[in-house]
């Protein structure tokens, strides 16, 4: 991380206590809510896919093989996403700061060793689905169903709060 964090998370709103709540208590989960609704929504849209490979690097939560294509559903706060769903508790920051950096150089590892492996990987984040910026459903899966069936390469999909923040201000 995470030099700038910190200065990010100020410069947002802060987390109400109900999501605060939400995001340290769901997100550490294996089968969190959000990849439910994506593992749920794939499969209605015909797609067929492993859960949670532990031989591959990061435990992808769904593996898509025959399309070379894995996803990871993350969690904002325990991968350190930069938005301002991620914010550092008020209390045992330096604790939290120091784990958080951990996943994320994990995180990052994992993903440039699937790299090397011909593995594609999308990251969807927590934001695109739960909070104010999050996408249509039917969007997310959409744009989910594309990237895995059309060969594109590795990226992520987060809230979109640009449109979260306009909103707030129109
Ligand atoms: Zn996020």
């Amino acid at each position: 991380m995470n030099s700038k964090a910190p200065a990010q998370a100020a410069r947002s709103d802060p987390l109400t206590a109900e999501q605060r709540r939400l995001c340290m208590s769901r997100i550490r989960a294996t089968d969190t809510k959000p990849e439910m609704i994506v593992r749920r929504g794939l499969h209605a849209l015909g797609l067929r896919y492993r859960l949670h490979d532990r031989q591959l690097p990061g435990t992808p939560d769904l593996v898509f093989a025959g399309h070379g294509a894995l996803l990871f559903v993350h969690g904002c706060f325990w991968h350190g996403h930069d938005c301002p769903l991620f914010r550092l508790p008020a209390s045992r920051t330096d604790f939290w700061e120091a784990k958080i950096a951990r996943n994320r150089t994990r995180d990052a590892e994992a993903l440039a060793a699937l790299d090397a492996d011909g593995w594609r990987s999308l990251v969807v984040w927590e934001c695109a689905m739960r909070g104010r910026a999050r996408l249509p459903l039917d969007e997310l899966l959409g744009r989910c169903f594309h990237w895995i069936t059309r060969t594109l390469p590795s990226a992520e999909i987060n809230g979109d709060w640009h449109a979260a923040s306009a909103a707030r201000q129109g």
